[in-house]
């Protein structure tokens, strides 16, 4: 059946065992980044039964790399990409020559060419655009300071990756020791100059042209009324651009999408196009991660298991000391320095690329890349505990600011315990105010740094990050609250916190919101004792001013 169908079963195959293994993992209290591994090592020719196509599951992967990286874009303006290069750039620059150096002397120590060790250390030294994204995503970091600067980064390794898969083919004489002399570095520099001019010629073109026309085309179909045709133009602006740019310009996908994204974020539409793109980008992002399954032998583990190990610890261990000394180096606090860290402490689609690239010409042995790649998929799976390590110290990092001062002018504090609020947006800033003008003590877990950062300056105490993720409700101290009110529009993320809450303490009145009956009931469910209907509210106070 398969053969006729090989498109929809990779899909299909795919999305299920993914589902269903991603499933397990998130009952095991693993990542379900897991499980999608787990689902394409099954669905991978090492291992006995179904076999998919790995050219499709690579293309469809490479769909879910366009639409992420359209999304970022979506987060970004010029501005903020220029304001982190003076980090970025010498960053990621000083950690691919410190990656490299460790790969190189690993290779060497196998007893591999240097030119093998070379490219082997450059795969070891590129993150994964996926894996680092949906760790942002997932921690609501993206529009902050720290999900600036490694982003950026990740640019600057996606230019710097670029370069050297045009130039690897040139190079590869050069290694092999076959040419030498001028003729050598002149079979060097011209890919070079023409890569580099390429590169300019389509941010030129995306600044000039497709600046003015993108937006204005976006707004002409807006105005149109069609919310299909919407999403068409946001999809096929998002996957046109990024295959011109890889066609025509010979950029990467990821770049050339990014930029798509970036020039559209100026517009107010981008919101729109952001939201509308989520459902299609989270299933690819899936099949991203079935794709690299598929490509890993799972039997290296006992054929390999010393190289395998260094190969692990370079990744995740000496790629991320490199990166904190160069960002504490550069001035920045240690908690952006361990975020960065962390973020890069894998690997992925790029590494496959070169590593491919490096045993078609011949200048790196098969077990290198047998090495990269299974030591990304151990990488990818390990990188949600090195952010659960994140998480960690970022709250305890919060528990020690000076948050609780006292704003003159208000009531005295109650001391019946403080009420932990979710949320300080269209309906959590006014709970906040009546609760802190009637005096009552309030704990507020807010996602987003800069609400955050304004509330620690009023002197309340409030948390950065997602009250769902690990930690978060402890800190604001749940335990000994008298209340939690869960102020956020989203009843599937709420009915996370909730009963996370209810299983920390269960005596809370908790109180959420909601916006139909199917979440109303969904948040009982959990353990809410109280579920406010917003629209329902609304309704009752139209009635109320007819009379
Ligand atoms: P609004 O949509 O205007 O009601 O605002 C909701 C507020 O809650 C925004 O400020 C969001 O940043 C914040 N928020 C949304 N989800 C979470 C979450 N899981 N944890 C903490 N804050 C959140």
């Amino acid at each position: 059946m398969e053969h006729n169908t090989p498109l929809i079963s990779t899909i299909v195959v795919g999305l299920v065992l993914a589902f269903l293994l991603g499933l397990v993992a998130q009952r095991l209290r693993a990542s379900p980044l897991v499980g999608y591994l787990i689902a394409g090592v099954i669905m991978g020719p090492f291992t006995p039964g179904y076999v998919a196509n790995q050219n499709i599951a690579s293309e469809l992967a490479e769909i879910g790399i366009i639409l992420l990286m359209f999304g970022v874009g979506l987060h970004f303006s010029l501005k903020d990409l220029l304001s982190v290069r003076a980090i970025a750039i010498p960053g990621a620059v000083v950690q691919i020559a410190a990656a490299s150096a460790m790969g190189m002397g690993l290779g060497y120590a196998l007893g591999w060419p240097l030119g093998g060790g070379l490219v082997f250390g450059l795969a070891l030294s590129v993150a994964s655009t996926v894996v680092l994204l949906r760790a942002l995503q997932d921690r609501r970091l993206i529009d902050s300071e720290r999900g600036r600067i490694a982003v950026g980064w990740l640019i600057v390794e996606d230019l710097a990756m670029v370069l050297t898969l045009v130039l690897l083919p040139a190079v590869a004489g050069l290694l092999k020791g076959e040419v030498n002399g001028s003729a050598g570095w002149l079979d060097l520099l011209q890919p070079l100059a023409l890569t580099l001019g390429k590169v300019t010629a389509f941010v030129a073109v995306m600044l000039l042209v497709g600046r003015r026309v993108i937006p204005a085309m976006l707004h002409y179909v807006a105005h149109t009324g069609s919310r299909e045709l919407f999403r068409l133009a946001v999809f096929a602006i998002s996957l046109g651009v990024a295959f011109g740019a890889a066609n025509l310009f010979d950029v990467s996908f990821a770049l050339g999408a990014f930029f798509a994204g970036m020039i559209l974020s100026e517009s107010e539409l981008s919101q729109r196009a952001a939201h509308e793109t989520l459902p299609l980008r989270d299933a690819f992002a899936v099949l991203f991660f079935v794709s690299v399954g598929m490509l890993v032998d799972p039997a290296i583990v006992i054929r390999d298991p010393l190289p395998l190990l260094i190969t692990v610890l370079i990744i995740t261990f000496g790629k991320s000391v490199a990166a904190f000394a160069i960002v504490r180096l550069f001035g920045h606090p240690t908690r952006t320095a361990l975020t960065i860290s962390a973020s890069l402490a894998q690997i992925g689609e790029f590494s496959f690329i070169l590593v491919g690239l490096g045993v078609a010409l011949g200048v790196l042995p098969e077990r290198g890349r047998e090495l990269v790649l299974a030591g990304a998929i151990i990488s990818i799976m390990l990188n949600p505990l090195m952010f659960a390590l994140l998480d960690r110290f970022t709250v305890a990092d919060d528990r020690d600011g000076p948050k609780t001062k006292q704003v003159p002018g208000r009531a005295a504090p109650r001391t019946d315990g403080h009420v932990v609020l979710v949320g300080h947006g269209r309906v959590g800033r006014h709970v906040c105010k009546v609760l802190r003008d009637n005096g009552a003590a309030v704990m507020v877990i807010e996602s987003d740094p800069e609400r955050a950062a304004r509330l620690q300056e009023e002197g309340v105490t409030a948390f950065t990050g997602n009250a769902a993720a690990p930690d978060m409700l402890e800190a604001a101290e749940i335990g000994q609250a008298r209340g939690l009110l869960v102020a956020i529009p989203d009843a599937f993320e709420g009915g996370q916190i909730v009963s996370k809450a209810r299983a920390l303490n269960p005596k809370l009145p908790i109180i959420a919101r909601a916006h139909s009956d199917e979440e109303v009931a969904h948040l009982r469910s959990l353990g809410a004792d109280v579920v406010i209907m917003g629209e329902e509210e609304i309704a009752k106070a139209m009635i109320t001013r007819i009379g």
